[in-house]
This record gives structure tokens, C-alpha cells and sequence, in this order.
């Protein structure tokens, strides 16, 4: 696993929500992340990862789909 900045790769994430459940910041109950990453997908509403991710980009490591949430919220 290297420092490579990849894309978030949207056709791979099945908006499992796992991300922000395991996310040592965040940690939000598995609904809420569901409905976060929704948020965050959806540029038109506020994303509270957004004012407190620290960008430690653990998440990708979560990920099980390997989509890069890390690279959507840095778009973000
Ligand atoms: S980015 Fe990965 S962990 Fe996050 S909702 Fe999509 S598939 Fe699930
Ligand atoms: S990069 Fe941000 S959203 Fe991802 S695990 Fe770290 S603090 Fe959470």
C-alpha cells in the first residue's frame, strides 16, 4: 500500500457506509454513515465529514470495495 492519490472510483461503492463506521474521527453508527455518505455524494448538502475529517485516510483501508472515499471528500 503506497501514498498514490487515486480517484474515488463512484461505480465500485455500493454506499455501504463502512467508511464512516470505521472511521476513528467519525465513527458513526452504521445508518448515520450510510446517510452521510449520501450527503457527502450529494454536493447539494452539507457534510459534517467534511469539517472534521483530519485526512489520516484510513477510510480507504476500510473500504472493502477499494472505491477511495478519502479522494471524494478531498474533492469534496
Ligand atoms: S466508499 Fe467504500 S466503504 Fe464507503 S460507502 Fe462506498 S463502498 Fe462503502
Ligand atoms: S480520512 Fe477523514 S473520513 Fe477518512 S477515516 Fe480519516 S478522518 Fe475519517
Amino acid at each position: 500500500m503506497g501514498a498514490r492519490i487515486t480517484a474515488f472510483i463512484e461505480a465500485q461503492c455500493t454506499r455501504c457506509g463502512v467508511c464512516l463506521n470505521k472511521c476513528p474521527v467519525l465513527a458513526l453508527p452504521l445508518d448515520e454513515a450510510k446517510a452521510e455518505f449520501e450527503r457527502l455524494l450529494d454536493r447539494r448538502t452539507p457534510s459534517a465529514v467534511l469539517s472534521r475529517c483530519n485526512s489520516c485516510m484510513s477510510c480507504n483501508l476500510y473500504c472493502p470495495e477499494k472505491a477511495n472515499p478519502y479522494n471524494l471528500i478531498l474533492e469534496r
